[in-house]
């Protein structure tokens, strides 16, 4: 049932954004309420997207008036359920949409930064960094529609966080609407600047809970002249790990991506996603999409890749490879490992994790992990791959074949709870790059609590003491 808002208030809403940027058609509306994974689904009465940040300041401060809770959505692209409305009897939430903050407001490619509002796709902003022969390095299967700030607010990783950090790493400033629709204007282009305790921080990674981001300032790098990409079958995540520490001594910071695919993984790619090819059918149970890249003039990737991997291979750590001889090889190879949650979806249900351990216990992850599973749910099928240049795992399950899907996910609580207890066990975290939500609410508790869980309380009672920042995700009680 969806909670409507009070007559004056939807008005007030409506003149503070224009009939452009309010929607309450509930045909618009739908695809905002529901996560694209269909895991997610809730209800809002309308969706206001401002056109600036004094609109969205105007906006919050009319949702703090009258106590609506605010959702902010960028391209709903998440998978934690962040930007999906709860709305509980009696407590409505509107849909607060980036989508019209949408242009880049200054590129300064001698300063290499870049300041852009939250609704510019990411793939845009890509775009005008190369333009310009800089590059914005972040980079993920979803870059396509998703938006700045919501990669701002969720911290978002990606694959060539081994290179160039997080997204933390990338942004030097913002702009944001607080929950009493003040503006904080710290949208700085500085990459020094000790001046107190550093705010900017608080709202990246907060999930919308602390404020609405209007617009970032991000740092630039020098675009890279060549890369070179090569698909390296490995013998074991323990070959894997040597392979990247290999590469890191002999390769130095060319290297851009680290990425570790199973066997399974890749063979679900193939069999259900159109024209997708097995770079090296057959070759092995684990494979590695690296990648280099380098702006220095005369640089060669291709043959640094080819001598290197010559030189992995009479030690052991790899056991096959193929370096791209084309962009579009290197296109193809990446778009096997981007493929991967699409593909899985055709394996039936599948159940999620996104953890991280030190890269060196990569391999005790899985080990003690892919015991663990089996045991619990005997003929489940491990579906691993990640980033794992950054000890980033993504630890999915599909069903067994035997099981029906409905009984295999009714074991999620229990088997992620397991998983993420081996994570964490060696020294690991249950969330790596996607973020709480509402998904991991209560593990967010049960590993963050004590002091660590009580300073994010009372920050969020300061900063939103009526609650109505994206109410119910993140963090939750009182402080
Ligand atoms: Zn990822």
């Amino acid at each position: 049932m969806v909670n409507e808002l009070p007559g004056p208030v939807a008005a007030a809403l409506k003149a503070a954004v224009g009939a452009e940027g309010y929607v309450d058609d509930p045909a618009i509306l739908a695809p905002h309420l529901a996560e694209w994974r269909g895991l997610f689904r809730g209800a809002a009465p309308v969706l206001v997207a401002p056109g600036s940040a004094a609109e969205a300041a105007r906006v919050i401060g009319l949702c703090a008036a009258a106590r609506v809770g605010v959702v902010p959505q960028g391209g709903n692209t998440g998978l934690v359920g962040g930007a999906i409305p709860h709305s509980r009897p009696g407590h409505p939430e509107i849909i607060l949409s980036a989508a019209r903050l949408n242009r880049i407001r200054e590129l300064d490619a001698a300063n290499y930064t870049v300041v852009a509002e939250s609704g510019v796709i990411l793939a845009a902003l890509q775009a005008a960094a190369t333009a310009a022969g800089r590059l914005f390095p972040l980079s993920l299967a979803a870059e396509g529609s998703c938006q700045l700030g919501g990669v701002v607010s969720t911290n978002a990783g990606g694959t060539a966080v081994i290179r160039y950090g997080t997204t933390r790493d990338l942004v030097l400033g913002l702009e944001v609407v607080l929950p009493d629709g003040s503006v904080l204007d710290r949208l700085r282009v500085l990459r020094k600047d000790n001046t107190g305790y550093d705010l900017r921080q608080l709202f990246i990674g907060a999930e919308g809970t602390l404020g609405f981001i209007t617009a970032v300032s991000c740092k630039l790098f020098p675009a890279p002249r060549t890369s070179g990409t090569a698909w390296v079958a490995v013998p074991t995540p323990a070959a894997a790990i040597g392979l990247l520490a290999a590469a890191r001594e002999r390769l130095g910071d060319e290297v851009t991506a680290f990425e570790l695919m199973s066997r399974l993984a890749v063979d679900l790619v193939v069999r259900h996603i159109a024209g997708a090819r097995d770079p090296l059918p057959g070759a092995g149970p684990w494979y590695v999409l690296l990648e280099l890249a380098s702006s220095r003039e005369g640089a060669h990737p291709e043959a640094d890749l080819e001598a290197f991997l010559g030189w992995a291979s009479d030690r052991g750590l790899a056991t096959d490879a193929a370096v791209a001889a084309s962009g579009a090889q290197q296109a193809a190879f990446w778009r096997v490992r981007h493929a991967m949650s699409e593909a899985q979806k055709h394996a039936g249900a599948s159940i999620k994790h996104d953890v991280s351990v030190p890269v060196s216990r990569i391999d005790a992850f899985l080990e003690q992990a892919g015991a663990y599973v089996a045991g619990r749910i005997p003929g489940v099928r491990v579906v691993a791959f990640g980033h794992v240049g950054d000890g980033n795992l993504h630890y999915n399950l599909s069903q067994p074949e035997a099981l029906a899907a409905a009984d295999f996910l009714a074991l999620w609580g229990e088997v992620s709870a397991g998983v993420h207890d081996i994570a964490v066990g060696l020294g690991g975290s249950f969330s790596a790059e996607h973020g709480i939500g509402s998904l991991k609410v209560g593990e967010l508790q049960r590993w963050r609590g004590g002091t660590e869980y009580r300073l994010m309380q009372a920050l969020k009672a300061t900063i939103d003491p009526l609650g109505i920042m994206n109410p119910g995700k993140v963090v939750t009680g009182p402080a």
